[in-house]
């Protein structure tokens, strides 16, 4: 057993609690939480004392690419289309190896970072490799590509090998999904292919989803940088005549419990969509900024009822994981912010059942913070200690 006291304790779904302590069982779970002369201190509980720290849930980072750990700072392309393009042949040149070893680097550096559960899409199941070897918490979604129509089976026939392979790893810990990559790299046959075959296994789902401008044009008009180099390929480009959200949703890809990433290029009637559709959204202000997209309507979301969670986006785009920082940016502070890097992100993945705040029975998963994080986020903000399902992981 294992006992944390600290200065200040954040439930998140309660009150903060100064002077406050959490009881951890063998299991992993939470056995008690509340002030510390009311939480037992059972004989041979390891005890651990944070006076001038808070401890809060671990925290959810519901976008992420964990297998490109190793590429902060190795794209300099501005414009989106070709960053997306470079960013692709740097994955080319990369060794099974290195997705190994980068997907490894992300998991630590989450932890080290108070991050105890990851939302990551990736193509080469690294990421799910590397949580299942060090014991971490999360959803895999695996990225399936293809946008000529022609190719679809031969899509779908890679993604059901990659996931009979993966499936293996599931676990309670960790769930294993999919993930069409976006309207510009997925034809239409194949996003209905993948969302049928979610419905009948039931994967999970998550897609990247109106980010920018340019995805806009291309699924509108069929026009600008996407579509001339799809038609360069000799794939043909229709136009949608309406907005990406509605495309997708209008088709029954976007479904209950899909993940969407980003969703910047969105209107009212965009936001209401995805409301009625039951979507989740991955907010990640940091990355919508550095790559000129523009600001996502949190604000909207948030009254349309759509759960959030918020998304650090791979360290190509945004150096450093630290989902403070991407709090901040979302304009966020204090317990406000601690509720969407918490709970509101574990019900954007499904999760709230298990983690997302500090009541007894729920998964152990914890961070402690110089007590400062709430209002100062430190840039670094690394975490003094952090716990997944009961089992010190940093600190
Ligand atoms: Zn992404």
């Amino acid at each position: 057993m294992l006992r944390i006291r600290a200065g200040s304790v954040h439930p998140v779904t309660a009150p903060p609690i100064e002077d406050g302590a959490v009881l951890v069982d063998d299991r992993g779970t939470i056995a008690a939480v509340g002030p510390h002369p009311l939480v037992p201190a059972p004989p041979g509980a390891r005890e651990l004392d944070f006076p001038h720290a808070s401890l809060v849930p671990g925290l959810v980072n519901t976008h992420t690419h964990l297998e490109l750990t190793h590429l902060a700072d190795k794209n300099a392309e501005r414009e989106f289309a070709r960053w997306i393009r470079a960013l692709r042949t740097l994955k080319d040149a990369t060794t099974p190896e290195e997705f190994s070893r980068a997907a490894e680097r992300g998991v630590r550096d989450g932890w080290a970072a108070g991050v105890t559960c990851v939302a990551d899409t990736g193509s080469t199941g690294a990421p799910l490799e590397a949580l299942a070897r060090l014991g971490g918490r999360g959803i895999y979604y695996q990225e399936v590509f293809g946008p000529d129509p022609a190719k679809c089976a031969a899509s779908m026939e890679e993604l059901e090998q990659a996931l009979a392979r993966l499936s293996r790893l599931a676990s309670s810990r960790l769930r294993l999904g999919v993930s069409p990559h976006a309207p510009y790299t997925v034809s239409e046959p194949l996003y209905q292919a993948v969302a049928d075959l979610a419905r009948r296994e039931g994967w999970p789902v998550a897609m990247h989803l109106a980010e920018s401008h340019a995805e806009s044009e291309f699924v509108r008009e069929g026009r600008g940088p996407f579509a001339d180099a799809l038609r360069a390929r000799g794939i043909a480009v229709t136009p949608r005549g309406c907005s990406p959200v509605e495309y997708l949703v209008q088709r029954g890809v976007v479904q209950r419990g899909t993940l969407c990433i980003h969703c910047v290029q969105v209107s009212q009637d965009d936001v209401e969509l995805l409301s009625r559709a039951g979507a989740s959204i991955a907010h990640c202000p940091r990355s919508n900024r550095v790559h000129g997209h523009g600001t996502a309507p949190l604000a909207a979301f948030r009254r349309a009822g759509l759960r959030v969670g918020l998304g650090t986006d791979s360290v190509v785009s945004v150096t450093d994981s630290s989902l403070w920082a991407e709090a901040a940016a979302a304009g966020l502070d204090g317990e406000d912010a601690l509720r969407m890097l918490t709970i509101e992100g574990a019900r954007a993945l499904g999760l709230e059942r298990e983690i997302g705040s500090l009541e007894v029975g729920k998964q152990a998963d914890l961070a402690v913070f110089t007590s400062t994080i709430l209002h100062h986020p430190p840039p670094s903000s690394s975490s003094l200690l952090t716990l997944v399902a009961g089992r010190v992981v940093h600190g």
